[in-house]
């Protein structure tokens, strides 16, 4: 009889685990930062950083150096300022009605990105609080931010306001040629020089590549942090997240037979497929699926490829497995990691790394490694 390894132990009960590699997230960053040469390099930990886990990527972060950090929500500043008082946290998504005062007693800075906003926080700070915010000017994306002429009517109320960064965000810093990056930049200068006192900030991942004009003063990296792609024309970092699910049975399959729901896809040739215990509850992508003339995305396991079959359900997934003999139940399979990038998974479903990762299944096992 086998005896149970501690591998196998640790992973009892889930289908699969997820490994996430601070030691690589904090390469990512000293990387970045590198890139960034005199700006301050910032993180955007929104989204539970980008799936991986707050909790566990703020201090690997701050560890690396880092010490300005950009979340979406309010709840997601208080999970960070508990785990590192010190740190700067801006909160992107501005200011609810009501909010003002309880996001600064939580020591969070929100992104101020429209005049109601600005109000509300006028009046905050003219009853006496002495919370700090940034300026979200929009140049160009028309989704957060002040015009630039009403940004032009704040600048000497940079003090009364507590300002202490003036920013804007880039609607297609991934497509270097496109049009609108020139446009937001010359934008958003015009927008620094308002606020000579105020450190500025442009650039996200993407922006951070384009050149070094997209600076400024403090830049805002997410992506490229847990190894996504960024842009067209520069290759990922580090992968920082590896997913794998394991193998539950083997089974042959007859040539012109189907596979899974809907009987989308027949195999070609007598075959070997290997079920996988992970599907779209986990969070991976339904859409990266295969069938006839539309192949999905493939797995890694025994050092190959092996292409999906059919659809992914909820909780399962088939994998080729004819040409891998090796491949055994009870195995692990990549479906995305240092092997298969998360993005051509993504590509494969139609969508972006970004959401891959956001969306990573709780049912994992999850493993950290390469931390302090
Ligand atoms: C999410 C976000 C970032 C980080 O963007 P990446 O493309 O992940 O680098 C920076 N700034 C703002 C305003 C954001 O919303």
């Amino acid at each position: 009889m086998e005896s149970i390894d501690d591998a196998a132990a640790e992973i009892w009960g889930s289908g699969g685990r997820l490994t996430v590699d601070l030691g690589a997230l904090a390469r990512n960053w000293r990387t970045l930062a590198d890139r960034a040469a005199d700006a301050e390099t910032a993180a955007a930990v929104k989204g539970d950083a980008y799936g991986i886990g707050l909790e566990q990527a703020v201090p690997a972060l701050a560890k690396a150096g880092c010490r300005c950090f950009f979340v979406a929500l309010p709840q997601e500043g208080i999970r960070l300022k508990a785990l590192l008082p010190s740190a700067t946290v801006y909160v992107l998504n501005g200011l609810l009605p009501g909010e003002a005062a309880r996001l600064a007693a939580a020591g969070l800075r929100p992104v101020l990105g429209s005049m109601a906003e600005i109000d509300e926080w006028a009046a905050y700070r003219a009853a006496g609080g002495d919370g700090r915010a940034a300026l979200h000017v929009d140049t160009g994306m028309n989704r957060l931010g002040v015009t630039l002429d009403e940004a032009a009517a704040l600048a000497d109320r940079t003090e009364a306001l507590g300002l202490s960064l003036v920013m804007s965000h880039l609607a297609c810093a991934d497509q270097p040629e496109h049009p609108l990056n020139a446009a937001q930049l010359g934008a958003f200068a015009t927008a620094a020089r308002l606020f000579p006192s105020l450190p500025a900030s442009l650039a996200n991942s993407a922006g951070l590549h384009l050149s070094p004009d997209y600076s400024f003063d403090l830049v805002r990296p997410g992506i490229a942090l847990y190894g996504g792609r960024f842009g067209t024309d520069f290759p990922a970092l580090e992968p920082v997240v590896c997913v794998e699910a394991r193998i539950v049975q083997i089974r042959s399959v007859a040539a012109g037979e189907t596979v899974g729901y809907g009987a989308t896809q027949h195999v070609k040739r007598p075959s070997r497929i290997a079920i996988l215990s992970a599907g779209y509850a986990d969070g991976y992508h339904r859409m990266a699926g295969s069938s006839d003339g539309a192949p999905g995305a493939s797995a890694f396991l025994h050092g190959r490829h092996a292409p999906l079959v059919g659809r992914i359900s909820m909780d399962l997934m088939a994998i080729d497995v004819t040409d891998i003999p090796e491949a055994r139940r009870g195995d692990h399979a990549e479906l995305f990691g240092p092997n298969i990038p998360v993005d051509q998974v993504a590509a494969s479903a139609g969508t972006i790394g970004y959401e891959l990762l956001t969306s990573l299944g709780k049912r994992y096992r999850r493993h950290y490694v390469g931390g302090a």
